[in-house]
């Protein structure tokens, strides 16, 4: 039995996906990606019912239909979320300055509003280089 989209997943997200159930066709729920019924075929299936799967998502369970997944993973190489339940699988990666720090400490003498006098105050502190702005920031260059 072909598993046809077990190829095409990213490397990094195959683990977060079960590909590959067979389908159910009693089941009543519809595919979160296309919206069509999970026993029908997709918005993307074009070759009838050979081959057709279901995928799930590992912890929240949501299931669509094998050739939806796909289409969603072939946009993000570094992760999933789920449209449904919007759980996030894998690593966002955003556009931080790399050659940032960050340093944490608990501070005696600073007191927050609304917290008892004496209480200690963890301190997060970035610092930030100057640098240039790499391709994944607005400007790039500048
Ligand atoms: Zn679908
Ligand atoms: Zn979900």
């Amino acid at each position: 039995m072909p598993l046809a989209s077990l190829g095409s997943l990213p490397r990094k997200l195959v683990r977060y996906v079960i590909v590959g159930r067979p389908v159910d066709d009693a089941s009543g729920e519809s595919c979160a990606i296309c919206t069509f019924d999970l026993k029908d075929e997709g918005m993307y299936d074009d070759d009838g019912d050979t081959g057709r799967t279901w995928s799930s998502l590992i912890d929240c369970g949501h299931t669509f239909h094998g050739k939806c997944l796909e289409e969603l993973t072939a946009k993000f190489s570094d992760h999933i979320r789920c449209p449904y339940c919007k759980m996030i699988y894998g690593e966002i990666v955003g556009t931080q300055p790399k050659n940032g720090n960050m340093k944490t400490w608990t501070d005696n003498n600073i007191a927050l509003p609304g917290f008892p006098a004496g209480t200690k105050t963890i301190v997060v502190q970035y610092s930030f280089k100057n640098g240039v702005q790499g391709p994944e920031h607005p400007n790039p260059g500048t």
